[in-house]
């Protein structure tokens, strides 16, 4: 019998918050397990192929052992296996580096990682301690290659472990985990269950290159028996040697070996979405980073898209194996309807690497997922239109949110994939298009904001720009008016809302002619201004106006309807535009305005507040007080 011998002190820490759990996924063990062994079997072909040992990569494997009875899962290779003082050096003591580095991530996030468990086993190299989540005891047979003799691992946690000599055919190593008792909170006996362990291979090492093997239980209708024969007699079992995995990642393949439907099957399969994706990009990059990526633009956004439960992210792979399930660093935010994964070699489980490093490689394929994308999608605005405007549809929204968000950052990637309904065809058009088809002589891409096209069609300003034989663009989401303030212009085109107060279309002659009309109602202009209070910020005679005796404009960066958005954000400070009331001197009404100034100017108070609510309720807004509105109608009506 050997002597018990301790863990040393970093180690035991380890194994202690292992043997509590600090995990949720604690199913992570097997991929753990099974990610050495797949390890283990590269180094012995390594060496094999230096040393000119001849051995054959098709002869590793892994195999998964159950027994039910006994309680045991068991992981076997035939790698390079480890020798006494591997055994003792390799599972008694974790590398100071990386479990150093271990503790600062747990001081850091305060009470443990939770939330994205998977990747942080794996980025620590703590892998092996994982099996203690599920076993309570884990015995380790293992002979290195060109060895005789083969040691015993065993231990049943903090206590320490023992290494004695054992017997064992070939070389590779050999892990059993005793599993725990199953309690009220835990099911440890699922991971006896043949179709957990195969779904669990499926999902974490469905791409590690050797074959991961389990004898399979299948049950089969025998061919002679009676009907009326007892149900329990019907059916015989037979067992067969699987291969779990498929070992040959899809992204790992040829492009020109896929057919569409090959990257619709696994995008549906792997994502589970109903509809096929919109497109794929499959993706080899070698250089500053080197990675394969296959990414997905998906139809519709998921339900919870524009919501604060949405999370971003790309599945990360280390060489086939899958480290990170939602890698949120690897997609910019404007980006983040896209799905798929990202394989990098350059990314290693192993212990020593900086985390800095780390990031700074992340950080590098994030950059160059970024330039792909967008590619891929000036590509589809150029080829496929209808399909890009099925993809605006989709996500739109967020490249809009993109340029908002990024203060102006993003304008030089996203702008030339913004679109917007314009008033020529009532189509989306590209800023491109709208500047190429822009009249001689127009300085600015015009544009127009409220609820529906329907509205913004009616307002009569609208009506004006459009007979001046200029196209504006509809803009109906809240966020797009302050998307293109972000962007203050495009190809030095600036944008300018007809709704704004400096719309400047007038002639010279006409412009001089209103400026004399102005000079002339400078004192009417006054009283209204007075009656209307802070309401308005100026009030003044507009050329604009055809039918409708009044507008509201608004001067300055802030308009009336992103007023409207910003005030209808929780917040305690209110947004105010500078509102403009522009009354058309050639309106009945003006003359009526003229007779009240100088005869009744208790009336004019009252007209005034009627067209100036009036003109707000043609921009959409509503009536702040509309007893007070319907008291002066009446006053009006009842003269
Ligand atoms: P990591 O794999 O990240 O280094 P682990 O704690 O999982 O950390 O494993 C520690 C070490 O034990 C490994 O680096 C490896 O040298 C050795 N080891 C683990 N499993 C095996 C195995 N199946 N065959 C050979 N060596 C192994």
């Amino acid at each position: 019998m050997s002597t018990k011998k301790a863990f040393k002190a970093e180690s035991k820490r380890l194994l202690e918050m292992m043997i509590n759990s600090i995990y949720t996924h604690k199913e992570i063990f097997i991929r753990e397990l099974i990610s050495n062994a797949s390890d283990a079997m590269d180094k012995l072909y390594f060496k094999s192929l230096n040393e000119n040992l001849g051995l054959d990569r098709s002869d590793f494997h892994i195999r998964i052992t159950l027994a039910k009875d006994a309680r045991t899962l068991t992981i076997s290779d035939n790698g390079i296996g480890m020798t006494q003082d591997e055994l003792e050096n390799n599972l008694g003591i974790i590398a100071q580096s990386g479990s150093l580095k271990f503790k600062e991530a747990m001081k850091s996030e305060e009470n443990a990682p939770n939330s994205d468990e998977v990747s942080v086993i794996g980025q620590f190299g703590v892998g092996f301690y994982s099996a203690f989540m599920v076993a309570g005891k884990v015995t380790v047979k293992s002979k290195a290659f060109g060895s005789e003799t083969a040691y015993l691992w065993s231990s049943e946690g903090v206590d320490g472990y023992t290494v004695e000599e054992c017997e064992k055919d070939g070389h590779g190593t050999e892990i059993t985990l005793y599993l725990k008792d199953d309690t009220e909170d835990e099911d440890y006996g699922e991971f006896l269950a043949e179709y957990k362990i195969r779904s669990l291979v499926k999902k974490y090492s469905d791409y590690i290159r050797y074959p991961i093997k389990m004898e399979v239980t299948h049950r089969h209708r025998k061919d002679d028996v009676p009907e009326d024969a007892p149900e329990s007699e019907k059916y015989e079992e037979h067992t067969e040697d699987e291969t779990l995995n498929s070992m040959i990642p899809i992204w790992k393949k040829n492009k020109n070996e896929l057919k569409d439907e090959d990257y619709n099957n696994f995008y549906q399969e792997k994502f589970y979405d109903y509809t096929e994706p919109l497109t794929h990009i499959h993706s080899k990059t070698e250089g500053n980073a080197t990675y394969s990526a296959l990414l997905f633009i998906p139809k519709k956004a998921p339900y919870d898209y524009y919501s604060k439960e949405f999370e971003k992210g790309l599945q990360l792979y280390s060489n086939g194996v899958l480290i990170m399930d939602k890698c949120g660093d690897l997609l910019p935010d404007h980006f983040s309807f896209v799905k798929g994964l990202v394989d990098s070699e350059d990314l290693s489980l192993n212990i020593s690497r900086e985390m800095l490093q780390h990031d700074r490689q992340l950080k590098l394929i994030e950059r160059s997922l970024e330039r792909t994308i967008k590619n891929e999608l000036k590509k589809m605005l150029n080829n496929e239109r209808e399909k890009y405007e099925e993809f605006w549809k989709a996500f739109g929204l967020q490249l809009k949110f993109g340029v908002y968000n990024g203060y102006g950052m993003n304008k030089e990637l996203l702008q030339d994939l913004l679109m917007f309904t314009s008033s020529k065809d009532k189509k989306p058009v590209t800023l491109e298009e709208y500047v190429t088809g822009m009249k001689e002589g127009q300085e600015f891409i015009y544009y127009a904001s409220g609820e529906s096209i329907e509205r913004i069609d009616a307002l009569p300003i609208v009506e004006s720009v459009k007979d001046k034989g200029y196209e504006i663009l509809y803009l109906t989401d809240n966020v797009d008016e302050f998307c293109l303030q972000m962007m203050t212009d495009y190809k030095e085109k600036k944008f300018k809302s007809v709704q704004g107060g400096d719309l400047d279309l007038e002639t010279e002659e006409e412009k001089k002619e209103l400026k004399e009309k102005n000079d002339g109602s400078k004192e009417l202009c006054g009283a209204i201004k007075e009656a209307l209070g802070d309401k308005v910020s100026a009030v003044r005679l507009t050329g604009k106006l055809k039918s409708h005796p009044v507008c509201i404009t608004s001067d300055g960066a802030l308009s009336v309807e992103m007023e409207k958005v910003l005030n209808s954000m929780p917040t305690d400070h209110k947004a105010k535009a500078d509102k403009v009331l522009e009354i058309n001197p050639d309106h009945p009404i003006f003359d009526k305005l003229q007779y009240l100034f100088d005869n009744d100017k208790e009336m004019l108070n009252t007209y005034s507040d009627l067209l100036y609510t009036q003109a707000m309720l043609i921009e959409g807004m509503t009536i702040e007080d509309p007893v007070a509105f319907s008291e002066e109608l009446s006053k009006v009506m009842a003269k």
